[in-house]
């Protein structure tokens, strides 16, 4: 629930229509896409009903407001009136009614941690938790230690009246999720000022404020498994920007120096940027900074620098605002997150990638990968499609590569070729398919990966099973 839109209201027949992933998404009604949704938010119209005040919310409270026309959700301690915003989910009304008059915590986990929900519904906050659900027996509160103030480096009697206010700290709890709130009341903390260590029983986070570090430390009497819930974001900058193509460009963005980030393999981020006031945020798959290594000297070392391919959509909600960034400016960055498994690359022999327009970004590393570092991989082949030539993402740099390593071949396909394109054309079909994918024997151990719009990830994931391959055999890249 409450996937925040990740799409302004694409039009019926976008392939952005439908949600990636999976979820399904309802039509919103004109006039409620996200953009509206943040002009409301901006108008100054009441939208919690209390006027701007903030109240504590006892269990029997929220428990009362679970009426379309009155509903509101607890989320890791805080609660929403999300009636205003009902018209504007787009996962539909229902799918927020799931969780009214009650805790959405996990509901909400389960769908998009990643949605910056603060952000979104700031002006629905109704308030705080008043009453924590019951502690498990085997809970000791009272080994509950703060810390307080510690500060880092010699701090005089002024300095510290001058210091940050101290922050102070909550936590609430479902069956199965204990979640530690510290309320910093500084803007902008990100994954460098707080440090976490779980060790036993015994959790402790430090949050590093100016020239001051403040610690929770909190006994726990049994084991338990950690979630930072939410994702980490670190802000980076952009230190360059480069058409690949007339839509589409490589950014590359510098990690903060105390970061250290390498993206796995198939796995994407979630970038996020203000706009107009409201955090928004997209998940990009990073690339390598070109198709293959010794295509370009390697002149920025690993690990500090991250690069996108990103097409611009002058329609879109997101890119655009991307675009319009210039060298130095900021860009928030989220821990990775993905479902590839890079042992599913062990002992293969025949890779086949099926990328279809910027679902060409995670095929980059696992090729990349593939080439690399697995000694049985005889044949790795990427049917490309594409809607014309000028729409190929490093067409020349796939093209070298097939040049230059035998066990790779690439296949242009075509969805709006001009009259001189004499290559294959067409969508996605099984008689492109089964003529494209074929194994060297029964027994080889074969894997497809399948990236792009999600009517061409569907319809393709169908034609593979048609085909007889197996799950095992096939990965299909979704957020
Ligand atoms: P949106 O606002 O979502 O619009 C998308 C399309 O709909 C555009 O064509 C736009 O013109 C059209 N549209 C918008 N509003 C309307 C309207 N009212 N009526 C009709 N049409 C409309 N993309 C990349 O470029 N690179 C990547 O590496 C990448 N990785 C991804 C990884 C994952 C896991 C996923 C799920 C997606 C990835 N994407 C990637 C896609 C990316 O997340 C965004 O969806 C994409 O950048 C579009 O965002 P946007 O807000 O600019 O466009
Ligand atoms: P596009 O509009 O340029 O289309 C590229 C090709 O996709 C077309 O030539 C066609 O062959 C195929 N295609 C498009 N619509 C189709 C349909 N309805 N049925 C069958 N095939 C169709 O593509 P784009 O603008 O580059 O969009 C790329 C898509 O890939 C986006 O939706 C993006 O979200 C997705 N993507 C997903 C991930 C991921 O999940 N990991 C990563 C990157 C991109």
């Amino acid at each position: 629930m409450l996937n925040v839109p990740s799409q302004s209201f694409p039009g019926p027949s976008s392939q952005q229509r439908v949600a990636s992933g999976g979820r399904s998404k309802v039509p919103l009604k004109q006039g409620r896409s996200l953009m509206d949704w943040i002009r409301l938010t901006k108008s100054g119209k009441d939208l919690t009903g209390l006027k701007g005040r903030l109240i504590e919310v006892t269990e029997e409270e929220l428990k009362k407001h679970n009426k379309k026309d009155d509903c509101w959700i607890c989320i890791r301690g805080f609660v929403y009136n999300v009636s205003p915003y009902m018209e504007y989910h787009p996962g539909g009304e229902d799918e927020l009614m799931r969780a009214a008059g009650s805790d959405g915590t996990d509901l909400f986990d389960q769908v998009h941690r990643w949605v910056n929900y603060e952000s979104m519904l700031k002006e629905c906050l109704v308030g705080r938790m008043a009453m924590k659900p019951a502690f498990p027996k085997d809970y000791h509160e009272e080994k509950k230690v703060l810390n307080g103030m510690l500060p880092q480096s010699q701090v005089t009697d002024t300095l510290a009246k001058e210091g940050p206010s101290s922050p102070s700290y909550d936590w609430f709890q479902t069956d199965s999720l204990v979640t530690i709130v510290i309320y910093t009341k500084q803007k902008d903390i990100n994954l460098d000022s707080v440090i976490v260590d779980h060790r036993d029983d015994s959790f402790r986070a430090e949050t590093v404020i100016k020239d001051y570090s403040y610690l929770v430390h909190v006994a726990l009497s049994h084991e338990i498994q950690e979630d930072f819930s939410g994702l980490f974001y670190r802000k980076c900058q952009l230190v360059s920007k480069e058409d690949v193509t007339h839509d589409t460009k490589l950014f590359c963005l510098m990690l903060p120096p105390s970061t250290h980030l390498e993206v796995p393999v198939g796995q994407h981020v979630y970038l996020r940027l203000p706009i107009t006031g409201t955090e928004i945020v997209k998940p990009y798959t990073p690339v390598c900074d070109s198709l293959f290594s010794e295509f370009k000297e390697p002149v920025l070392p690993n690990n500090v620098y991250i690069y996108f391919l990103i097409k611009i959509y002058p329609a879109g909600f997101f890119t655009p605002e991307l675009d319009q960034l210039q060298i130095g400016d900021y860009v928030s960055v989220s821990n990775p997150e993905g479902n590839f498994i890079i042992s599913q690359l062990q002992e293969l022999e025949d890779l086949f990638l099926l990328a279809a327009g910027t679902g060409f970004t995670p095929m980059v590393k696992v090729l990349n990968y593939a080439l690399t570092n697995i000694p049985s991989l005889r044949k790795v082949k990427l049917m490309f499609f594409n809607k014309t030539e000028d729409d190929i993402i490093w067409r020349s740099q796939l093209e070298k590569l097939a040049f230059k390593d035998k066990r790779f071949e690439v296949e242009f396909v075509l969805s709006a070729p001009t009259s001189e394109w004499s290559g294959k054309q067409g969508y996605i079909s099984p008689a492109l398919l089964s003529e494209f994918l074929k194994r060297r024997s029964d027994t080889s151990k074969v894997l497809i990966c399948l990236c792009g719009p999600t009517p061409f990830t569907e319809q393709g994931m169908k034609m593979l099973h048609d085909l007889n391959f197996s799950k095992d055999e096939i990965h299909s890249f979704t957020a």
